[in-house]
């Protein structure tokens, strides 16, 4: 058995959207149940430099590490399945790579050389893979390639992986995962799919050794046998991908399949526990069998793409696991809201959550949301502009002034309680600008911060360029609206409460990045249980 670090890298064929993210990380599940510490890359075939300047129809939520590097939200779910924080490293997209190739070439690091995709570019590839080995944390980094097999966009980076294969035999492994459709008309699951994507592969270089078939029906032994003859694979290394209940199923469906064994027999190294999923397991059981529920409204403006909120449904599952609780989350679209239908939207639901986002657009349906829920005392959780939203509702209506904005979206403001930080007035990139990733706060003690979090100092993860303007605090303590988080450094005001009301929390930053299944997050277990004792 050899002591350097393990690359498995997952592939995609036939379609997209078969659940790469959740494979790789289930099979990181199981691997670090197993005793392995691993950890998974994205690699992203976009020539965006990074997701965060996307809008979140086009690529959903923009997932943010402590490092503060914008993240494909594959990240989230890498960071809820392992609970082990991803940074920068995790995700390199190909802007990336070509603009970190350019600032080499033009500080002269090639020597004169034509710069190539071939060597230049797969060897930036195979380094930004192997940094993460390098390290030496892990014992095993599994690469997810995004997009498809087949695309012209994704051919350095199978290219690279072909290279690594040849340099690093046996510390290197593909799985590619695929599609076996079902055709009603012929009552038959059909393989061809796959063998022409594994051909594919192939002409490429690349000949997988693990295949995870995505199918809706049990693939039996006899296609099994198929698939392996036709796509070079043993037997045993063509695992069955059902449709799950759940994403939180899908490593023990991949234990059942013995994706794992498989993968250390392949890699040659020994199992060096016996993999322990009982927390695992006892999570999924609760999330199956809740003994109470609640409804939730969530308040944004991308509800049609739910992928936009990921990190926050995930919150709320695993919050309501810790609440023994089944949490139904409403999508309520806030430029829809209205004087006319709010109590039809609103009314009767347990808790109301107003999410984060940009622009004008749909913000004043949110701030009439934070009214609702404060009048009608509904536990409340604004996230980072749904704080923004807090404060400008509690400004308006409670302390009177009328004109009270955020210079987001009225630069000229009479009372611009929420303003720019200063440091942003003069940036104009768009990119990786924002006040991001990981800053301290310190709690005020006993406020519902203070009681849920069980600890005056906590960190949490920023995105946003706009920011409590402290110079009208003193009138909103006084009001009743309570700063009751700050920043220790700068005083930044990072949590706002309205003590009185069952539970009325705003935060500035993104607690929801930080829940994961081991660990669901204070803030949100708090949220959910105000919600049901709250219960109409
Ligand atoms: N648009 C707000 C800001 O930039 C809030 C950002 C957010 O909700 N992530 O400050």
């Amino acid at each position: 058995m050899s002591n350097s670090t393990k690359y498995i890298f997952v592939t995609g064929g036939v379609t997209s959207s078969l659940g790469k993210g959740i494979i790789a990380a289930s099979l990181a599940k199981l691997l670090q149940a197993r005793g392995y510490s691993t950890t998974i890359q994205k690699l992203d075939p976009y020539i965006n430099i990074d997701p965060g300047t996307l809008n979140p129809y086009e690529h959903g939520e923009c997932f943010v590490t402590n490092d503060g590097a914008e993240t494909d939200l594959d990240l989230g779910h890498y960071e809820r399945f392992l609970n082990v924080p991803t940074s920068q490293a995790n995700n390199v997209t190909t802007g990336r790579i070509y603009q970190s190739v350019i600032e080499k070439e033009r500080k002269g690091e090639f020597l004169g050389k034509t710069v190539q995709v071939i060597p230049h570019i797969t060897d930036e590839i195979k380094e930004r893979i192997q940094i993460l080995g390098k390290k030496g944390t892990f014992d095993i980094v599994i690469t997810e390639i995004g997009g498809t097999v087949g695309d012209i966009e994704s051919l350095p980076y199978v290219e690279a992986v072909r290279q690594m294969l040849w340099e690093h035999e046996n510390d290197c492994l593909v799985v590619h995962l695929t599609l076996i459709p079902y055709l009603a008309a012929a009552g038959e699951l059909k393989t061809k799919p796959t063998q022409h994507s594994v051909k594919q592969l192939l002409e490429l270089g690349v000949q997988p050794d693990i295949l995870c078939c995505r199918t809706e029906h049990p693939l039996d032994l006899n296609l099994r046998q198929k698939i392996a003859k036709f796509c070079n694979v043993s037997v045993n290394a063509v695992i069955e991908s059902r449709d799950a209940e759940t994403i939180y199923d899908v490593p023990l469906l991949m234990q059942q399949e013995e994706l794992d064994k498989v993968v250390l027999e392949k890699l040659q190294l020994s199992s060096k526990t016996t993999p322990n999923l009982d927390a695992w397991k006892e999570f999924l059981h609760t999330l199956k069998n809740p003994k109470h529920e609640v409804n939730i409204g969530l308040v944004g403006k991308y509800v049609e793409l739910k992928d936009s909120y990921k990190s926050i449904s995930e919150g709320f599952i695993h919050a309501g696991v810790s609440n023994e609780c089944r949490v139904n989350v409403k999508w309520i679209h806030s430029e829809k809201l209205s004087k006319e239908n709010i109590d039809k939207e609103l009314g009767g639901l347990d808790g109301i959550l107003v999410a984060p986002g940009f622009g004008s657009r749909g913000i004043s349906g949110k701030i009439d949301a934070v009214r609702y829920a404060r009048e009608n005392k509904i536990p409340f959780f604004g996230i980072c502009l749904g704080m923004q939203c807090a404060v400008i509702e509690f400004a308006r209506n409670v302390i009177g002034l009328k004109d009270a904005n955020t210079t987001e979206i009225a630069e000229d403001t009479k009372d611009p309680v929420i303003d720019m930080m200063e440091e942003q007035k003069t940036i104009s990139d768009k990119g990786g600008t924002m006040r991001l990733g990981a800053y301290k706060c310190e709690l005020k003690p006993d406020s519902y911060s203070a009681i849920a979090y069980n600890t005056e100092k906590i960190s949490e993860r920023h995105r946003h360029r706009y920011e409590f303007n402290n110079k009208y605090l003193p009138t909103f303590e006084d009001k009743g609206m309570i700063a009751t988080g700050k920043n220790p450094e700068t005083g930044l005001v990072e949590i706002v409460e309205i003590p009185g009301h069952p539970w009325f929390v705003g935060a500035q930053f993104h607690p929801e990045y930080k829940s994961t299944v081991a660990k669901p997050h204070p803030l949100f277990v708090a949220f959910i249980k105000a919600a049901l004792e709250n219960k109409k």
